[in-house]
């Protein structure tokens, strides 16, 4: 099977069947599948099955017998990369943070502190990376401004840090004038607080330091949703359940109203804002890949005035924006839906209220089962959130019929760009995109042809 693969993996030995069920038992998320594949293959399961129950790719399946024909179970690790440091995903990025944050023994490790090399013997056992070189680690923890030093471990035993926020100046400005102009006055040292939902977690995980809080929460007329010449206004502090609440986008708007449905939960959900969820920049929110399918532009303004910034160039990198320094988002504007269009959001979450393992967001218009204009966005599968291009142009001005939606699907799938992390390995997410695409497809052109 070097090269052609047989019909089944070869039978494994004792020790390799040993090391592939301890795997599958108890591996890493991307090890326990890979070692599944085999042991399924091994028990004379045939490709097409394997596919079906694991909810994987040919190339994928095939890919991984083939690595253990060649290599054994050794060929079932990832293979060291070389050069620059490895990504890693935001949630992970996430959980090591609150791994920093706690004591080794209170993780069931030895030891009262972290050492790199402790630490990162924690993570690629318990899952959170792949593997993950000293060097490439401490670069992250660089990065994210987290330290493993004397004094902070110090601090953390004496539990002083880990859920409190380090120490800022609280501003509630009443007017959008006076919030620029405290926001260009205090400058990198301020944030903007809003539904705090996002920030606060960061502070007391102190992945955020502001010096400077701007709370944005007392200034007038930035809450509302209402559609004006044909476009949907949405103010920056409106809260994600007066989004849910919002009687014309029930009526009129079926892809936000997925979107705001399946955003945390209601709690969250009461305080969090649109305006927030987009200025975040996390790629695992979910606002952002429906606002690019939609179109939409945010409207900021600073104390140069106000921009209207495009929502494909709104994003620039993970969790950064176009947004200057002291600017605020005051309000979304989403493009009304023409006569035959439909959206749909399809998200796959691990439980209800958690971030998306991949979502994807389509919002389609058809004339007489042709597509005239499409949008797609994928969430969380990619250091940025993506607006699947590729898959768009191929649905543009083709009939929406089982091989257009299996094609988009295959190209949001290839334009896709996801980290391996707690939630599946990038072959897994990468597939995820293409099934979820279809659905979200399928979906969307129901909808359309009923007319919203
Ligand atoms: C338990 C939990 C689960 C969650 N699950 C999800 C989920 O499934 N999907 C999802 O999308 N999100 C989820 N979130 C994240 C959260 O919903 C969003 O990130 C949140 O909407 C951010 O909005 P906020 O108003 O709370 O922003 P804040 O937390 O106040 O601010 C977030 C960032 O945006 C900046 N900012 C906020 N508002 C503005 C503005 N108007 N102008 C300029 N900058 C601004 C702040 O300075 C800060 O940097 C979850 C959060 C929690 C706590």
């Amino acid at each position: 099977m070097a090269d052609v693969p047989r019909r089944f993996v070869r039978a494994p030995s004792e020790d390799e069947r040993q090391a592939l069920v301890g795997l599958r038992d108890a591996g890493p998320a991307a090890a326990r599948t890979r070692a599944l594949v085999v042991l399924l293959s091994a028990t004379r399961v045939p490709v097409p099955e394997i596919m079906r129950r694991l909810g994987l790719s040919r190339p994928t399946v095939t890919h991984w017998l083939r690595r253990f024909e060649r290599a054994g179970v050794a060929g079932l690790a990832d293979r060291p990369r070389s050069g620059r440091p490895a990504r890693i995903s935001a949630e992970s990025l996430r959980h090591i943070a609150m791994v920093v944050g706690a004591r080794p023994r209170d993780l069931g490790i030895l030891g009262t502190r972290w050492s790199l090399a402790r630490l990162r013997q924690y993570l690629v056992q318990s899952g959170t990376v792949p593997t993950l070189s000293l060097e490439s680690l401490r670069i992250t923890l660089k990065r994210a401004g987290l330290t493993l030093t004397a004094a902070r471990v110090g601090q953390i035993q004496k539990g002083v840090t880990t859920m409190i926020p380090g120490a800022f100046e609280y501003h509630s400005p009443t007017s959008l004038g006076e919030a620029t102009a405290l926001l260009s006055k205090l400058g990198d040292d301020a944030k903007v607080l809003s539904g705090g939902q996002s920030l606060i977690p960061l502070m007391k995980l102190r992945l955020a330091t502001p010096r400077h809080l701007v709370d944005i929460n007392a200034l007038p007329g930035l809450a509302y949703v209402r559609e004006e010449g044909g476009v949907l206004r949405i103010g920056g502090l409106t809260r994600e359940a007066d989004l849910e609440e919002s009687d014309v986008v029930r009526r009129r708007y079926p892809l936000l109203l997925d979107t705001c449905k399946v955003i945390a939960d209601p709690i969250v959900r009461n305080l969090a804002t649109v305006g927030g969820n987009l200025a975040h920049g996390d790629p695992a929110n979910d606002h952002p890949a429906t606002m690019l399918a939609l179109g939409a532009e945010v409207v900021a303004v600073g104390s140069g005035g106000e921009r209207r910034i495009p929502i494909a160039s709104f994003f620039t990198g993970p969790f950064s924006t176009a947004l200057r320094r002291d600017e605020i988002v005051t309000e979304i504007r989403i493009p009304g839906p023409k006569p035959g269009s439909g959206g749909a959001y399809v998200k796959m979450e691990r439980k209800v209220g958690d971030f998306a393992t991949a979502a994807v967001a389509v919002q389609l218009t058809l004339a007489a089962g042709t597509c005239q204009e499409a949008g797609i966005g994928l969430t969380n599968v990619g250091s940025v959130p993506i607006k699947a291009v590729r898959a768009e142009r191929a649905l543009r001005g083709r009939r929406v019929d089982d091989a257009a939606i299996a094609e988009a699907a295959r190209l949001a799938a290839e334009e896709a760009d996801p980290a391996e992390d707690l939630r599946g390995s990038v072959e897994y997410k990468r597939d995820l995109v293409r099934v979820l695409t279809g659905r979200a497809l399928r979906k969307a052109i129901e909808r359309a042809q009923r007319g919203g």
